[in-house]
């Protein structure tokens, strides 16, 4: 169970790739465009060792993914996979047939994992890696064990996975450290630790994060079968035996990462508009009470604005729905760019949208920053030629009776703004 030192992982590049390195053309087109048709990225494809290396100078560090044939005409020992590592980019490794031999060459590597290229559906397989290890990118996972060797071997192979990994040396650490930090989705914890041990720090930590939030992996040595039981009961998703074969860990982790995707998954298909990403207008009103309540009882400052696209109609008659979809997802993007703090921004439907903003600013400084922001947009079209729009936005920070009454008022002043001749802001 020895490992090398985990890699030092680079700083995200601004304009990221991926590369395909296999020697046959057949396979090596099929991969290269099953990445492309599922990522937003660049995926470049070369067939040797040399082009390769051609490849890795040409874009330094810019690399984050490589899907790497182990045995290449002009590298025959797995020198590519040398090669990608050592540049600090995950390795996904292509190999022919699963021997111990095979295993033996590659487990001492700091891989992201190994397709046998003859397996039915290993294409498939390398999608669904190069997918995980981007969302693993942008994860946190804490260790939670008093065994500093442990813990340093275990982020060994959590870095192998691309996720970020953070060290706490027993439960009650952890709970200090996790009770900062909202965002790590994936808690490792052993049994036995100083303070507080790991069944309690499971249940500890399952009374603040839900399962949707937070997986829970437990760690429980060969001796002690019920121990898996207490964990599971506390509330853990998995527990994993000590000593574990890396495949068998980074598959329970994986899997757990999984299951928190598909619940997003699921609560973004009912929260957000297809549309635009945004949350949709049901998200609003079930959120938005909650956080009106807290404006109630005068523990923070609201203010609602209402966007509208000015004759947005005229731009679906003279470019088409499709211009027309251009320019309500142009619009949201500046929404969000606007706002990427506390304030809450839905979709209400067509080309309408709501802010809800809590302690803002100065809320009418920011929205005529917006106005003027998307008056300046030259939104470029698919056949050349540019599109340009205007945007009313009506404000309240007139606390009412309800969040109904609040968005009312905004849409009042709205109104005022289209009436006052429109690309304004006005507030009631
Ligand atoms: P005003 O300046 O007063 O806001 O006029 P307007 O033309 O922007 O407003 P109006 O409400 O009359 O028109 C909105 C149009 O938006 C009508 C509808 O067909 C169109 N629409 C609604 N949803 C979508 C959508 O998802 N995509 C596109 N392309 N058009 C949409
Ligand atoms: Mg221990
Ligand atoms: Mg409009
Ligand atoms: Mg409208």
């Amino acid at each position: 169970m020895t490992l090398p030192a985990p890699t030092v992982s680079q700083s995200d590049p601004q304009n990221p790739r991926i590369l395909v390195i296999d020697d046959s053309l057949a396979i090596g087109k099929l991969v290269q465009s099953s990445i492309q048709s599922v990522v937003d990225l660049p995926v470049d494809y070369a067939t040797s060792f040399a082009e390769c290396e051609r490849l890795l100078s040409e874009n330094k560090g810019l690399y984050q993914i490589a899907v790497v044939d182990l045995n290449l005409p002009d590298a025959p020992d797995g020198q590519a996979v040398d090669l990608v590592l050592h540049n600090g980019i995950a390795a996904i490794v292509l190999t022919g047939n699963l021997d111990e031999q095979m295993h033996d060459r590659i487990s001492g590597k700091l891989i992201v994992d190994y397709v046998i290229k003859q397996n039915p559906g290993s294409i498939e397989t390398v999608q669904r890696c190069v997918l995980r290890t981007l969302r693993n990118m942008q994860r946190k996972v804490m260790i939670v064990d008093d065994s500093a060797s442990f813990r340093t071997y275990l982020k060994a192979v959590l870095n192998t996975q691309r996720l970020q990994v953070l060290e706490a040396t027993n439960g009650k650490a952890a709970l200090l450290e996790l009770e900062k930090m909202q965002d790590v989705a994936l808690v490792v914890t052993d049994y036995e630790m100083p303070e507080m041990e790991g069944v309690q720090l499971t249940a500890a930590l399952r009374s603040r994060f839900s399962s949707s939030r937070m997986a829970i992996v437990g760690l429980t040595g060969s001796d002690d079968a019920f121990l898996g039981v207490r964990f599971l009961k506390a509330g853990a998703d998995d527990i994993v035996r000590k000593p574990f074969l890396i495949e068998e860990f980074i598959g329970r982790i994986n899997n757990c990462m999984d299951h928190l995707d598909n619940i997003q998954t699921v609560q973004d298909q009912a929260n957000r508009d297809y549309l635009t990403k945004l949350f949709n207008r049901r998200y609003l009103f079930n959120a938005g009470a909650a956080i009106f309540d807290k404006a109630k009882r005068g523990q923070i400052r609201l203010s609602v604005a209402m966007v509208d696209i000015d004759f947005f109609k005229k731009i679906n008659d003279t470019y088409g729905h499709d211009i027309g979809d251009i320019a309500i997802v142009s619009l949201a993007k500046a929404l969000s760019a606007a706002f990427k703090g506390e304030e809450l921004v839905a979709r209400m439907g067509g080309e309408e949208f709501c802010i809800l903003a809590i302690n803002p600013q100065s809320s009418l400084e920011l929205l005529e920053r917006l106005r003027e922001n998307v008056a300046a947009l030259e939104i470029p079209l698919p056949e050349n030629g540019k599109l340009r729009m205007t945007i009313s936005i009506g404000v309240t920070d007139t606390l009412g009776e309800n969040l109904d009454a609040m968005i009312n008022l905004a849409d009042q002043a709205l109104y005022d703004a289209k009436h006052g001749g429109r690309n304004r802001v006005v507030l009631k």
